[in-house]
């Protein structure tokens, strides 16, 4: 957002979701609305009324939170829908457009190029993508049953389990599905708790050949839609449904789930999704500036290819805002521009990633305070973490040996040295030391 002002952000945003969505429907609901404030990290956006602000929030809000972090490039943004109370009486009614509409509100919204021709295939996503594929061509087969695809932020499980909705969708195809994030499933559960009435819930699962479950990471921890999502999950496999799951992480390293879900999800097909490579990135760039129509020089796309290497998120970002400014100024994409962009999307992230930062996720992780990981005692329960922290600075900031030993109340570098050296021996040996490092490296990549 360094580059926009969070009013330009808005409009942008509502660019891009008139692209996505049915021109009746964008015009029902998010035309007429406009930002009106930032509060912290929360761009305050007002509707005509609040019936209005609390369907858009439940339709579309997801999409649009993700849009506004992708052309911001900033993850820690929100959104927040207001609107004056409705007025009682039949202006409400007036004001329900989608009484008319097509009756979707169970089901979330699709990005419209979020399809398998806008995907690009390299090594690294070979696997999940050929899953896809072939779950989503093969009707009525179901070898690979669920598809259960996992890998990193922003390196596009969102945008292939949506490819499948798209195919799924195609004109001809009589195959019904439902495409849901799993907080919306987790949400609607609660909501069925609070009216003891499991009518909804149950409804998201009926009458579908296909379930599409978006980020199940989601179920850790929520004991209860975990107990109902498992029956609606082996009913729909018993009677030959398609499954298709996302995760950020295995199935096995998905935590406080219980062992018979777990092994569900790994009844069928198992696929990664790892950051891509350099001619991957190239190959995404260049997709991506003839999406937009955008005349970049091949220098230029080198270099932002070579810049961004762990998440396609950012890179499409970096396209995007390079439009819009591009489009708001008539300046040419050139290498200076291109440079400062660069700096600015990676200087987010690196000012996220301080060694306070990070201490502070690793001591949460260990339970210890950030006191005691940067003090002097020496006790095993205290040491190691200790000597995570060090590591994991030495990984994630550019930090010199001497600087980092000085931050960890003034040791020398060898005793950093050490700890490097002592997290890496420690790793291979204690694979629940390796998943708590890995958990810890995920928060703070994700923030
Ligand atoms: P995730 O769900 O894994 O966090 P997304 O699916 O939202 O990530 O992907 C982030 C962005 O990167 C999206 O704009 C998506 O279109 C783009 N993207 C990711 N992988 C590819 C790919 N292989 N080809 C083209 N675009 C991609
Ligand atoms: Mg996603």
């Amino acid at each position: 957002m360094d580059d926009f002002k969070p009013s330009e952000l808005w409009d942008l945003c509502l660019r891009e979701a008139e692209k996505t969505l049915e021109t009746t429907e964008y015009e029902s609901w998010l035309k007429n609305s406009v930002y009106e404030d930032i509060n912290g990290t929360r761009l305050v956006i007002r509707f005509r009324n609040s019936f209005v602000a609390g369907h858009v929030k439940s339709r579309f809000g997801g999409m649009l939170e993700e849009m506004v972090r992708e052309i911001s490039g900033r993850n820690d943004l929100a959104l927040q829908f207001v609107g004056d109370p409705a007025k009682p009486g039949p202006s409400r009614r007036e004001s329900a457009p989608q009484e008319n509409g097509p009756s979707t509100t169970d089901s979330m919204y699709l990005r419209s190029n979020y399809t398998f021709d806008h995907f690009v295939v390299g090594p690294n996503n070979q696997l999940a993508h050929a899953g896809a594929l072939a779950v989503s061509s093969d009707a009525g087969t179901t070898t690979y049953n669920p598809l259960f695809i996992y890998g990193g932020v922003g390196l596009g499980k969102t945008h292939l389990i949506q490819a499948i909705a798209h195919q799924l969708r195609r004109e001809g195809s009589r195959r019904t599905f439902r495409y849901l994030s799993t907080e919306y499933v987790v949400g609607t559960f609660i909501n069925c708790v609070l009216q003891k009435d499991y009518t909804r819930f149950r409804k998201l699962f009926q009458g579908i050949d296909y379930l599409l479950m978006d980020d199940i990471q989601f179920l850790e921890g929520k004991v209860e839609t975990q107990e109902a999502f498992f029956h609606r999950f082996n009913e729909l496999h018993q009677q030959g449904k398609q499954i298709v799951l996302t995760s950020d992480r295995p199935p096995h390293e998905l935590k406080d789930l219980p062992e018979r879900l777990i092994s569900r999800f790994q009844w069928g097909l198992v696929a990664d999704i790892k950051p891509p490579e350099y001619e991957t990135r190239l190959a995404i760039l260049m997709l991506l500036v003839r999406d937009e129509e955008l005349d970049v020089s091949h220098e230029v796309l080198d270099y932002i290819a070579s810049s961004i290497r762990k998440n396609v998120r950012q890179l499409s970002g970096v396209i995007h805002r390079l439009a819009a400014i591009s489009r708001l100024t008539g300046c040419n994409i050139d290498m200076n521009l291109a440079q400062k962009e660069i700096k600015s999307t990676l200087g987010t992230i690196s000012r996220r990633l301080t060694p306070g930062t990070i201490t502070s996720a690793v001591a949460g992780v260990f339970d210890i305070s950030p006191a005691q990981l940067k003090g002097k005692q020496r006790k095993r329960n205290i040491l190691v973490p200790r000597q995570v922290a060090i590591f994991l600075i030495r990984e994630l900031t550019s930090m010199s040996l001497k600087d980092i030993g000085a931050f960890f109340s003034g040791r020398d570098h060898s005793t950093v040295l050490n700890s490097i050296e002592r997290v890496t021996e420690l790793r291979e040996n204690d694979p629940e030391l390796d998943r708590r490092i890995e958990e810890i490296k995920r928060k703070l990549v994700s923030i």
